[in-house]
């Protein structure tokens, strides 16, 4: 049985507004029809303007971890560098080695940032034609450097740029062409605020070619395949046509929120969090690359998470996340991301203030 709501604080999936469920819950339309191309016609230019891109981006019926797969199976020809600082991005390094691709970690300590000197000296021995960078480590709640990491990558021009933005779209601008980014992907069950089944995914001119070249031991993830289909507006195979309704409806919403405006509330809701934290707590990862989209608080007062969260849930219907696989108990996390407004997220601390005695 379906019990009370609780309303997420938890970095994905995230809270998801009921206008974005009511627009999941129309009557479907056949995706070979003409009302299906003109909703995937009507979603391309929306997905290009909100990430500065002008190639195309794809919709892959997955969540983020097919994506992952299907970026280095299509772009990896000769070794991936895979950059790991945290569980998701080392994830991707098991995916590259899961599919028989040649690779190699780049691991830094999960509370560092990845640093665009440590990329440099990797792709100097010219090994690699790709490297993989989680944006936002959602484990770690870091913010990884992109600019500087994708300044360093754009000066060895064989080296494609493959990025999870999973936890940053639609929390931080991402601008993929300025930033020369070949793959830049998110699940949309995040920052994008829709439920998990839907992962986008911008793809460059030139992995769209090499893709041609490296014949990928896939299907379902092949990029030549989805691009046939991108032409004419529809997808390989039948894809969540749901959660393609009511991304229109998001994005809509976005960019009449203004993108300035959602990043600068992200902002605000981030320094509320960061702030609270560093009065009674402290934060995990290095300052300087604290996440926009959720902080990922150390455990200093050495507090039982799990039961702070039963309470929170119990009596007040909100959710935060305990710490990520060994960070469990250590640290929690707190989303501030999405459709969240900064009214509910002071609500939340006040909430954990009562709770704690703080
Ligand atoms: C959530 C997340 C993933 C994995 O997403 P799934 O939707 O569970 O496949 C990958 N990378 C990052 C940074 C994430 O936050």
């Amino acid at each position: 049985m379906r019990k009370a709501h609780s309303k997420l604080f938890t970095p994905g999936p995230t809270e998801v507004r009921s206008e974005i469920l009511q627009a999941m819950a129309v009557p479907q339309v056949h995706h070979r029809s003409p009302e299906f191309t003109e909703l995937y016609a009507a979603l391309q230019p929306k997905l290009q303007r909100f990430l500065h891109t002008e190639h195309p981006v794809l919709l892959f019926t997955a969540s983020s971890t097919g994506a992952m797969e299907a970026a280095v199976q299509n772009c990896v020809r000769k070794r991936c560098l895979n950059l790991v600082n945290g569980a998701f991005s080392r994830r991707w390094h098991e995916i590259t080695a899961g599919c028989g691709l040649p690779c190699d970690a780049l691991e830094v300590p999960w509370e560092k940032a990845i640093k665009p000197e440590q990329v440099e000296d990797k792709l100097r021995s010219g090994k690699y034609d790709a490297v993989t960078l989680a944006y936002n480590e959602t484990s770690t709640g870091m913010l990884n450097p992109l600019a500087e990491i994708a300044e360093v990558v754009g000066t060895f021009p064989d080296v494609f740029f493959l990025v999870d933005a999973v936890s940053a779209m639609g929390g931080v601008d991402i601008d993929v062409d300025g930033l020369g980014l070949d793959v830049c992907l998110a699940g949309v069950q995040k920052a994008m605020a829709l439920p998990a089944g839907l992962t986008i995914c911008s793809v460059s001119e030139r992995a769209l070619a090499r893709a041609e070249t490296v014949n990928p031991r896939t299907y379902y993830f092949s990029f030549p395949v989805m691009l046939k289909y991108h032409k004419r507006n529809q997808t390989p195979s039948t894809p969540s046509i749901s959660h393609m309704y009511a991304l229109d409806v998001q994005l809509d919403t976005m960019l009449d929120e203004g993108l300035e405006q959602r990043f600068a509330r992200h902002d605000a809701m981030a320094r509320i969090v960061q702030d609270w934290a560093k009065r009674h707590f402290d934060i995990y990862p290095e300052q300087g690359y604290w996440s926009k989209t959720l902080t990922c608080v150390k455990n200093t007062r050495e507090i039982s998470v799990a039961d702070l969260n039963r309470k929170l849930v119990e009596a007040y219907g909100m959710r935060i996340s305990n710490g990520y696989g060994e960070l469990k108990e250590k640290t929690f996390r707190i989303a501030h991301m999405g459709d969240l407004t900064v009214a509910e997220v002071h609500g939340l601390l006040g909430v954990i203030d009562s709770i704690l005695g703080l």
